[in-house]
């Protein structure tokens, strides 16, 4: 006889995957959560998280994550670092299959795969990518302290990198492809007033320049055409995200732009037993702690579901 299907599976570690993870170990589902490629996701490459409640102080995304594995360790949870390469939700039971071709067999699939950075899609950016350019300022900027750099972007994420490079490098060049930026009011402010942030407005990238490393970039304004060349050593691409939701297109429901779709006020998908949480299908508010509510809301979803169809 083959193995029993496991109840729940967690696909993904960030805060949804792993608050999921507690909800569902607690409730006595043995979750088997996968981490992917990235374990910890995007948190991990963040500094300080001054924005989720119970921290006065804040504290380091890296550390939160471990925390957060932990606790979910604490329980009942099995973390498993691999990723899931395919699924078949052709159901009842669905199935998942890892890189290394193993298939796994559950009655709840919890989807907490977020999202991932966006790139301008210029040949010299793939080229030079890791040999100059970078779409984390946190993770690489510390390679170009002393050193002049440049970021692509005008939302928050662009104006958090912006500050950080800043207190490493003596000018960070910050192009926006507007003649304003979607960043909050007061990130936008903290930029403006930062003096070794010069903002180029209605800026564009046409090319990355360098052969095996970056030396310059040259830009065009959109307006009146003129283009100039900046030396920099560093080029940060900070665009925003895109869904890890490629694995799911033959099953479930989701936007032109990749974000799945769940029932209003539930996390379940149009397949029945597949719950998402996090990023993956919210591309309004992405935030730790949104992504957390949306993990516990996932877990609960499944639970019912399993009690519903008599596995628990
Ligand atoms: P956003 O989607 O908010 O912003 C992306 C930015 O990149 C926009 O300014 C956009 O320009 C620009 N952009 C997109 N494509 C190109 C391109 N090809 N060339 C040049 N510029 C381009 O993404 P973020 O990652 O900044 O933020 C995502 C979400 O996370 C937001 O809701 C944000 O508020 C939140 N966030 C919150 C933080 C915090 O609270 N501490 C920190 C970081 C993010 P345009 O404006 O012209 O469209």
């Amino acid at each position: 006889m083959g193995k029993e299907p496991l109840k729940t599976v967690i696909i993904g570690s960030g805060p949804a995957g792993y608050t999921a993870a507690i909800y569902a170990a607690r409730a006595n589902m043995s979750p088997v959560l996968y981490t992917g490629k990235e374990p910890g996701g995007q948190l991990m490459i963040t500094t300080d998280v001054e924005n989720f409640p119970g921290y006065p102080d804040g504290i380091m995304g890296p550390q939160m994550m471990e925390d957060l594995k932990k606790q979910a360790e604490r329980f009942d949870t099995e973390v498993k670092y691999e990723l899931i390469e395919r699924v078949d939700f052709t159901g009842p039971v669905h199935k998942l299959y890892t890189e290394a071709g193993e298939e796994i067999e559950a009655h709840t699939v919890i989807i907490s795969t977020g999202a991932s950075a966006k790139w301008l899609g210029l040949e010299s950016e793939q080229r030079l990518a890791n040999n100059g350019v970078s779409a984390c300022a946190v993770c690489d900027g510390f390679f170009y302290r002393g050193k002049e750099v440049a970021i692509v972007g005008a939302g928050d994420s662009a104006a958090e990198e912006a500050l950080y490079l800043s207190n490493l490098c003596p000018t960070v060049h910050m192009f926006v492809r507007r003649d304003e930026m979607r960043a909050s009011a007061i990130m936008q402010e903290r930029v403006k007033k930062q003096k070794n942030i010069k903002i180029y407005w209605n800026t564009e990238t046409e090319e990355i320049l360098g052969d095996e490393v970056v030396t310059g970039v040259r830009v065009f304004n959109n307006k009146t055409g003129e283009k100039q060349e900046i030396p920099i050593a560093g080029f940060f691409v900070a665009i925003g995200h895109t869904p890890n939701t490629q694995i799911f297109k033959d099953w479930l429901d989701m936007e032109e732009t990749g974000y799945l779709i769940h029932e209003p006020n539930s996390t379940k998908t149009n397949v029945p037993g597949v719950f998402v949480s996090g990023d993956a299908s919210d591309h309004v508010y992405r935030q730790a702690i949104t992504a957390a509510g949306t993990g516990c809301m996932a877990a609960l979803d499944a639970e019912r579901y399993l009690g519903e169809v008599g596995i628990i």
